[in-house]
């Protein structure tokens, strides 16, 4: 596996891709050692790294479900986990993950978000109903570039992107039944964890 992953860190940065980075990839596979997931959702393939980590460190019956817009990134992605042990635990489905998650059935007891960072919110609303009890919701690019959490005033492009992920950030807090914690690893991950009270 480590050739393999390896060959996708060379491919990523050849094609502009981007995969989960250095810092934020060991809070992430921390995470999946402790909660060794069953069933998981992604949203935002790319080219089946991140995917591969959860397979790797997931429950040995792990089933991984991940969702791609870009379709030369999404068949990327199966030829690579075609060629890994874990062909059969994970199913790349082509299209807008919002579109795509009309049709999917929890449980879910851990949820990858890394697609459209604006559309966090909307990606919460939708998979609540279809989470576990003890289900964890991570969430990749949190802090963007450092102006989530600055006093400064993001530059002009980046204004949307900085308060949606400002109103995730409240959105989870807010949520009964999730304990959030904000890791400043990479570009910030927020790990929701949902206590089984709700
Ligand atoms: N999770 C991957 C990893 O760490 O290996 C990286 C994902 S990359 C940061 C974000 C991906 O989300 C891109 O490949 C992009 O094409 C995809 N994406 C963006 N908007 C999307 C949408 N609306 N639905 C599904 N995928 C989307």
């Amino acid at each position: 596996m480590e050739a393999l992953l390896r060959e996708m860190e060379d491919y990523g940065a050849r094609h502009h891709v981007p995969i989960i980075n250095a810092q934020a990839r060991s809070a992430f596979c921390r995470i999946l050692r402790e909660e060794r997931p069953h069933r998981a959702l992604e949203l935002g393939t790319a080219i089946g790294y991140s995917a591969l980590l959860m397979a790797m460190l997931g429950a040995d019956d792990i089933e991984i479900q991940s969702m791609e817009l870009n379709e030369e990134r999404a068949a990327a992605a199966r030829e690579f986990i075609r060629r890994s042990p874990y062909k059969d635990r994970i199913v790349v489905m082509s299209g807008d993950a919002e579109k795509l998650l009309e049709d999917v059935r929890g449980p879910f007891d851990f949820v990858f978000l890394d697609a459209a960072k604006g559309q966090y919110g909307r990606y919460f609303r939708r998979i609540l109903p279809l989470l576990s009890s003890r289900a964890v919701v991570v969430a990749d690019n949190v802090l963007f570039r450092g102006y989530v959490r600055s006093e400064e005033k993001p530059p002009r492009r980046y204004k949307t992107i900085v308060k949606r992920l400002r109103e995730y950030i409240e959105l989870v807090n807010h949520t009964p039944g999730f304990v959030t914690e904000i890791l400043e690893k990479g570009d910030g991950l927020a790990v929701s964890r949902r206590n089984g009270a709700c």
